[in-house]
């Protein structure tokens, strides 16, 4: 018999309640006793052509049925998925392709050209169509072979923020204690129905209550990934009274612009989770004064794991806005000075993480898997600080901080200042080089052109919350949106490297 492993969290709900439904996907639905049988399936497929424990499957999909399935059968046969993002060019997947080793592609018809730059000799690739009916074909699995908790199953790539996306490496284990982690502090049970918004491929596809609300035996309902439809996402609220939702500020943000989300969809919602980057305090205030009785939960975690490190209770919400509240039950949070050493409350020092939903380490990266995992704790790269009552306040990411005349500024405060005037829709606040000051502010700012805004304006406004040090020297006011990831997050990187311009305003 082998030990716990992912396989685990499906074959619970398929003895316990076999005719429950499992997993829906447009017109599909699954029951917990189809879904296992299919996962079966297509093992008994991949192991007949060879593929076994410890080899490396890309998945080039998106949001489908056959994504649950392949995730589930590899993990079966104590293989590892390798999720590609598919918003991403040809060339940034080839290094995934060849980072992670994997000779093994499973691709969506519609993806191949993300494979144009790719070598793929000696490279199985098996297209979503027929290949992958082929698959299914070959009978069922009926001898699981050994896997082990401690098996790697999962590389995961990071978002690619801060620089060339890297794999966090996740066994059997970290993911579940992922999440068993998920399952306690948010009670989550058979009668939850969860709305998978984010892409499989992103580290919140499965991480963020998918395995979760298998494990229990409730219901996922998986949204069509390629872009999203605020009128879809309502009316599938509605149809399958989903309990469970989480969402990124800038689709928080497109749902309340659209208007397309009445506010009786969200009757059914017990829990809607945002994190994944800072969630500005007025986007909650706007979007809860338009939907009266729903919460938003402000959450904070990492591809690295947990995929929920803190998160902000219902009745913490108002009294500690602005904060990701305090750590999940499995997690340990401290924030440490340059020198290791613990810090005070309320002051700022580096976030770092103990869990055993961390990952093991990053995928062929010695020196950085180093740097980040020392005496058991993750160190996220993030800046923080917690309040007198361990509330965790994110300050930004550390390379984004800037030291102006000796003294760290963070611009995650700077933005947050910012986005309280009217005019400004999006900001971004990075460091560069100054003469005096070592480094100084320069605010990215798209205003509404309408709105005839200035940057002596907008640097009155933040004065008037900010001491006169964080207040940025350069502006640069545009219309255009700010580059963001394909999951977007501002790519602060670009904006960093642009040079000085011809309107850029230096006050
Ligand atoms: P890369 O590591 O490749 O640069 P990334 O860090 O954006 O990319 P993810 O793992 O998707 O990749 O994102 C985790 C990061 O997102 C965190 O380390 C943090 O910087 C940011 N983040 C997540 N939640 C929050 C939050 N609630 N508030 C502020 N920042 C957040
Ligand atoms: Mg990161």
């Amino acid at each position: 018999m082998t030990g716990f492993t992912l396989r685990t969290t499906l074959d619970v709900g398929a003895a316990r309640s076999p005719g429950t439904v499992a997993l829906v996907f447009e017109e599909t639905e699954l029951t917990y006793a189809e879904l296992g049988r299919r996962v079966d399936e297509v093992a008994a497929g991949l192991d007949r052509l060879g593929f076994g424990a410890g080899d490396a499957l890309l998945a080039v999909l998106p949001n489908c049925v056959e994504y649950v399935e392949l995730f589930y059968a590899v993990a079966t046969l104590g293989g590892i998925i390798v999720p590609v993002n598919y918003l991403l060019s040809p060339e940034e997947v080839r290094h995934i392709k060849v980072d992670s080793g994997a000779a093994w592609i499973v691709v969506d018809g519609s993806m191949t050209g993300l494979l144009s730059g790719i070598d793929l000799s000696g490279t199985r690739v098996i297209q979503r169509g027929d290949d992958y009916q082929a698959l299914r074909e070959q009978g069922v699995l009926t001898t699981r072979p050994q896997v082990a908790p401690d098996d790697v199953v999962l590389l995961q790539y990071t978002s690619g923020t801060t620089g060339v996306a890297k794999a966090a490496v996740h066994t059997h284990h970290t993911l579940m204690w992922n999440t068993v982690q998920q399952v306690v502090d948010f009670g989550v049970t058979q009668r939850d129905s969860y709305l998978c918004v984010p892409a499989l491929c992103w580290a919140a596809g499965f991480h963020d209550f998918t395995l979760a609300a298998f494990w229990t035996g409730g219901r996922v309902t998986l949204l069509p990934s390629r872009s999203f439809d605020p009128a879809r996402f309502g009316d599938l609220l509605v149809r399958h009274r989903v309990s469970i939702v989480v969402l990124v500020p800038s689709v928080l943000r497109i749902i309340l612009r659209s208007g397309l989300v009445p506010a009786a969809a969200w009757d059914s919602i017990r829990l809607l989770a945002c994190g994944g980057e800072a969630l500005p305090v007025e986007l909650i205030e706007e979007f809860e004064a338009a939907l009266p009785g729903v919460w938003v939960m402000q959450c904070y975690g990492m591809t690295e794991g947990p995929m929920i490190m803190t998160y902000l209770d219902r009745d913490s919400a108002v009294r500690k806005r602005g904060s990701a509240g305090k750590a999940m039950s499995m997690t340990v949070i401290e924030i440490r000075r340059s020198d290791g050493a613990v810090a005070d409350p309320g002051e700022v020092g580096e976030i770092v993480v103990r869990s055993p939903a961390s990952m093991i380490g990053y995928h062929r990266a010695p020196e950085q898997t180093a740097l980040a995992l020392r005496d058991g704790w993750l160190r996220t790269g993030d800046n923080g600080w917690l309040d007198e009552e361990g509330y965790l306040y994110v300050a930004g990411r550390a390379k984004d901080m800037m030291i102006s005349g000796g003294l760290n500024v963070y611009p995650a405060e700077i933005e947050r200042v910012l986005l309280r005037h009217p005019a400004v829709r999006e900001v971004a606040v990075v460091g560069v080089p100054h003469e005096t000051y070592g480094e100084v502010g320069r605010a990215h700012v798209v205003v509404a052109p309408e709105a005839g805004v200035t940057p002596p304006e907008l640097a009155r406004h933040a004065r008037e919350s900010l001491a006169g040090y964080k207040v940025p020297r350069v502006w640069v006011l545009g219309a255009e949106p700010l580059p963001r990831t394909t999951s977007g997050k501002v790519l602060k990187s670009k904006l960093r490297e642009l040079p000085k311009g011809t309107s850029d305003v230096e006050l």
